[in-house]
């Protein structure tokens, strides 16, 4: 019986790229998910082709700026399931500009998805894992947490408030819960590029054909984490492509 056999994980960002690559790869593992985001219609053909394969999953249209999504997710998993084991805060958006656009929708944007979306799962996960006295959190951060590359200073701002964030409730969690970071480089997902100003969308292009690596190979950085005996805490993973600078 592996590690991730059985735990009920719940993860936001589910209907692309990482997030979808990590509910399959947990379901084929044995794990029963609850899967958030806000595309109805993608999210459930994530739904469906795990089911499909026999796995388990039910989906939750949710938005992570809101706190009462985060708070449905997290009820979802314990009514259907009976408890939660995991969240993984995956839910994001990398539509990175110069300053100079004044691109303040998606300054806000960023924020809202990678630090209110974080701690909105926090507030709803935390005392659900206290009760059972287990739990983990699983948070996306990214290489841009560790290195700010223009014009990424707002996306890299927030994700390093995703690693100090994880990092101070790591200290607070105590013996029973587990928290992981896991930064990922740059990854081939549809979100690359996405809603960046045509020069940054460009050249996310770019890396992403030359040097991304899949996004199966965050999945399995977020299984190990995950699969490890209770007692050892993965507390951060940086996955990259080998070529990246
Ligand atoms: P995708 O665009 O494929 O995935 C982003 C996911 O987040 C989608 O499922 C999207 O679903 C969801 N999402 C965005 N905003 C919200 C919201 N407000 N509420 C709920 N769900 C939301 O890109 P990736 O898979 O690449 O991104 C996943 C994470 O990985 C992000 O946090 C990103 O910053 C991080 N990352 C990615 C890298 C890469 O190179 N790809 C590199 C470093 C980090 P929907 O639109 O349906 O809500």
């Amino acid at each position: 019986m592996s590690g991730v056999e059985g735990k009920v994980v719940a993860i936001t960002g589910a209907s692309s790229g990482i997030g979808a690559a990590t509910a399959t790869h947990l379901a084929e593992r044995g794990a029963r998910l609850v899967l958030g985001a806000r595309r109805e219609d993608r999210l459930h053909a994530v739904v469906d082709q795990i089911t499909a394969g026999g796995g388990s999953a039910v989906g939750t249209v949710i938005d992570v700026t809101r706190r009462e999504d985060l708070k449905r997710l997290t009820d979802v998993a314990v009514d259907r399931f009976g408890r939660l084991d995991v969240l993984v805060s995956n839910a994001g958006t990398m539509a990175v500009s110069p300053f100079d656009e004044l691109r303040q929708d998606d300054w806000d944007a960023m924020v809202a998805t990678h630090i209110t979306g974080l701690l909105n799962g926090i507030g709803a996960a935390l005392p659900v894992f206290r009760r059972q006295r287990s739990g983990q959190f699983v948070n996306i951060a990214s290489t841009a947490a560790y290195v700010v590359k223009s014009p990424q200073a707002v996306y890299a701002a927030t994700k390093t408030a995703v690693k100090v964030l994880t990092e101070g409730l790591r200290q607070e969690s105590g013996p029973h819960l587990r928290v992981t970071l896991v930064s990922p480089g740059f990854t081939n997902t549809e979100g690359v590029g996405k809603g960046a100003s045509p020069e940054a969308a460009a050249a996310a292009a770019r890396q992403r054909d030359e040097i991304a690596i899949p996004p199966s190979a965050i999945a399995s950085a977020i299984g190990y984490a995950i699969e490890q005996p209770v007692g050892v805490d993965i507390s951060e993973v940086v996955v990259r492509p080998t070529v990246q600078a």
